[in-house]
């Protein structure tokens, strides 16, 4: 296993304690150090041995490959997008399409890491909070390595698919009275008093996972670094490792410049967006984040600072998009190039066509777009913005009638 240690992102100190969630000295937020000195003396070629997933990149990973829970998370396509692009008007553009890893959206990067160190560990039981995918992912993990899961989900705010999974999989599933922030807050208590291994974002262990999409892209470009990577934003942790995994590249001597990394939220789950036009390092917490996009109905998010510094560093920007301009994105993915993705997911791609529009991106950019989760998470929200299904009779003369209309 690849050496490394776990340190406080604020103060810096090591923090020793593997139960803890946050910096014993200062409260602040934990991070892995890895040690990448064994890299240093590696190409990227020699990683390609390895099939694309999460585990090829080992060697920037706190786990033993030997030891892993995995369900063959990662390796996902890197669309070359053109029809889209020709739509939104640019000349380059990608699409990460996350929704085709095991539990259908990105979170399984995280996943096979954080479970991974769980059973290193000898944790029972696992759980987490989550707006849908968390828990799905969690709960498919925990199986796989027999271990006892608890979700912690806001009541009647998950997405149908998303629901679905956590049941099947076999987690007890809590349905509590709050949103997303409150059944964090819960999952983080029950995790302070060790009754479960708390598996959110704010583990530094599952970040770790979610590295590995900025490394598959950068290897399914052959190393030509994008100048642009433009994701969603909630919890935070997924843009957060994104720029870990970049700042790792550069470490080791893989890459000599950095895509500007931009983060898009909802119009009503902005605090990261919101920030940033103040040119704030921090955040102000929102008290009821409302979007259809629910992977990303977060006010209060863990890695909000990291993923300002995220956005800094990289001379990246974030923004906000409506629920109607993501809606379109999302039926524009599907009409332009046969791509389903989920709400959230579609962020990324709104927030591509209104930076363009403000001239905020150039048009002469090569844009890569991570689209997050598959749109057969949220069935109910595809039915509801699409038209409804045409009544016809038995009959070639009414299927004509139909088709003429
Ligand atoms: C979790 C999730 C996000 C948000 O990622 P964060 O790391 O919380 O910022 C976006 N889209 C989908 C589909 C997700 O599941
Ligand atoms: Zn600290």
């Amino acid at each position: 296993m690849a050496e490394h240690r776990v340190v406080c992102w604020d103060c810096g100190s090591n923090v020793e304690d593997p139960y803890v969630n946050t910096c014993p000295k200062c409260g602040g937020l934990l991070s892995v150090k890895m040690d990448l000195e064994p890299v240093k003396e590696m190409r990227p070629q020699d990683l390609r041995k390895e099939p694309i997933g999460v585990w090829r990149y080992a060697p920037f990973m706190p786990a033993d490959p030997a030891q892993r829970v995995s369900i063959q998370e990662g390796g996902t396509p890197l669309y070359k997008t053109d029809r889209l692009a020709a739509d939104v008007g640019i000349a380059r553009l990608h699409v990460k399409f996350e929704g085709l890893n095991p539990t259908g959206s990105f979170k399984d990067r995280g996943m096979t890491i954080g479970v991974s160190h769980a059973k290193e560990l000898g944790a029972k039981i696992v759980g987490c909070a989550s707006t849908g995918n968390t828990s799905a992912s969690l709960a498919a993990y925990a199986a796989k390595a027999d271990m006892k899961c608890a979700v912690f989900l806001p009541s009647g705010k998950v997405a149908a698919g998303k629901l679905a999974q956590a049941l099947f999989y076999g987690a007890k599933v809590l349905s509590v009275d709050g949103n997303f922030d409150d059944a964090l807050n819960l999952a983080i208590k029950m995790a302070d008093e060790r009754k479960l291994y708390l598996l959110n974002s704010i583990n530094p262990y599952r970040p770790e996972g979610q590295k590995s999409v900025l490394f598959e892209i950068i290897d399914q470009l052959d190393y030509e670094v994008p100048d642009r990577i433009i994701l969603p934003v909630g919890n935070a942790g997924n843009i957060s490792a994104v720029h870990k995994a970049l700042q790792e590249l550069e470490e080791v001597g893989w890459i000599n410049k950095v895509p500007m990394l931009t983060g898009i939220q909802a119009e009503g789950a902005a605090p990261i967006a919101k920030a940033f036009r103040l040119e704030s390092k921090d955040f102000v917490p929102e008290e009821n984040p409302e979007t259809v996009a629910t992977a990303i109905r977060i006010g209060n998010p863990v890695s909000g600072r990291k993923a300002l510094r995220a956005i800094y560093d990289t001379g990246g920007f974030s923004a906000t998009v409506t629920d109607e301009e993501i809606i379109s994105a999302q039926r524009l993915l599907g009409k332009t190039e046969g791509v389903c993705v989920e709400p959230a997911s579609a962020a990324s791609v709104a927030g591509l066509k209104k930076l363009l529009s403000l001239g905020i991106i150039e048009r002469d950019e090569k844009v890569v777009c991570i689209c997050t989760g598959n749109g057969l998470k949220d069935p109910d929200t595809i039915i509801k913005n699409s038209s409804s299904p045409i009544p016809c009779r038995n009959s070639v003369e009414d299927a004509e009638r139909i088709l003429s209309l």
